[in-house]
């Protein structure tokens, strides 16, 4: 059966205002986003454990009256909680909030610094307010006992968790509008983060896009009209190559579509694959999205060394699609 009147919609991160009202019209108030106002994602393995400590705020804490045997049993049990905490002591943060404070910053344009900021303040403008601005903010460590020393921390940095699997983790309250130089020189000195891949450096800028998740399914087609599909940064990948792939997608499967009722998924363990599934996958905190090896699904066993490990995630990805070498 031949269907008439399938559309892609492609038109980028600048989308104009007319089309994108139109978009707005029928995706409603909560399915475009304007500003791409977000913090550095981090891969899960990369984070120093050995320091880093599992729970949320408050749960965590040891009690009052708790005994010590009791509430170390008890955090034990917390490895399935929603953040992971990095503690730090004075110095540690004093150093931290120094060196951000005095880093490189990418140059906004008025209208982005103007809209950006009244909803979101980049932590490099928080931090210039005061030495312990962070720590009655996002850096707050009430709530939390460092299981190293069993007393509350001076400050904490929380991470939490940004895709299903649980590979990739995002630093909360860390906005911000550091070069990615600056981002991966400061960021690193946070005590667990020193060997931290950053898979996405925060970012602060105009940028049109949809709310894949609740919008789109893996083959990047509208759930609501399937005569209409959305390609490109639009769709909350980012970057020329994560555009053309959706693009690439989504062209297959408006051609599938038009010539008979069948649809064409992409592996998972492949980075196309994985870019739909990350943009089409349920995440309340959806952000735009990379490729990067943390969407892909993770290894059945660790693999301590960042090369070996992508090799084999490489090569996986290569057997999914019947090539042995390239
Ligand atoms: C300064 C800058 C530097 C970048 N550098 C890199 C980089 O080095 N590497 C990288 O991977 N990515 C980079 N990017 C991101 C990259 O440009 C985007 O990810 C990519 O171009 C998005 O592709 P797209 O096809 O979705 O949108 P676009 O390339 O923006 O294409 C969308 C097109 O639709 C048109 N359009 C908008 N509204 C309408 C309408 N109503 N009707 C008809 N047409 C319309 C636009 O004019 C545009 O031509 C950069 C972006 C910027 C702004």
């Amino acid at each position: 059966m031949q269907r008439i009147g399938i559309v892609i919609i492609a038109t980028g991160p600048l989308t104009s205002d007319s089309l994108a009202k139109e978009i707005k019209e029928i995706t409603g108030d909560e399915g475009l986003h304007f500003y791409d106002a977000a913090a550095p994602i981090i891969e899960k393995d990369s984070i120093d454990m050995n320091i880093a400590f599992w729970g949320d705020r408050y749960d965590q804490e040891r009690g009052k009256e708790e005994d010590i045997d009791e509430w170390k049993k008890r955090i034990e049990n917390l490895k399935e909680a929603d953040y992971i905490n990095l503690p730090m002591n004075k110095e540690e943060y004093e150093n931290f909030v120094n060196e951000l404070v005095n880093a490189e910053v990418v140059q906004l344009h008025e209208f982005e610094k103007r809209e950006i900021f009244e909803g979101c303040m980049p932590i490099e403008i928080m931090a210039k307010r005061g030495l312990d601005t962070l720590r009655f903010g996002p850096l707050k460590p009430v709530g939390f006992t460092d299981p190293r020393t069993g007393f509350r921390p001076y400050a904490v940095v929380q991470l939490r968790q940004d895709n299903k699997e649980g590979s990739i983790y995002n630093l909360v309250g860390f906005q911000t509008n550091l070069k990615f130089g600056e981002q991966k020189r400061v960021f690193s000195l946070i005590p667990g983060l020193e060997k931290a891949e950053f898979v996405k450096y925060g970012v602060m800028h105009r940028n049109t896009y949809i709310n894949s998740p609740e919008l789109l399914d893996e083959t990047y087609n509208y759930k609501l009209n399937s005569n209409i599909y959305f390609a490109g940064q639009i769709t909350g990948v980012e970057g020329y190559v994560e555009s053309i792939s959706s693009g690439l997608v989504a062209g297959i499967n408006a051609y599938m579509r038009y010539k008979s009722d069948e649809s064409k998924t992409f592996s998972n363990k492949t980075m196309i694959g994985a870019l739909a599934k990350y943009i089409s996958t349920d995440n309340k905190k959806f952000q735009p999205m990379n490729a990067n090896f943390g969407i892909l699904p993770g290894l059945d066993s660790r693999i301590k060394d960042k090369k070996e490990r992508y090799k084999i995630l490489a090569e996986k990805s290569l057997k999914e699609m019947n090539i042995t070498k390239v």
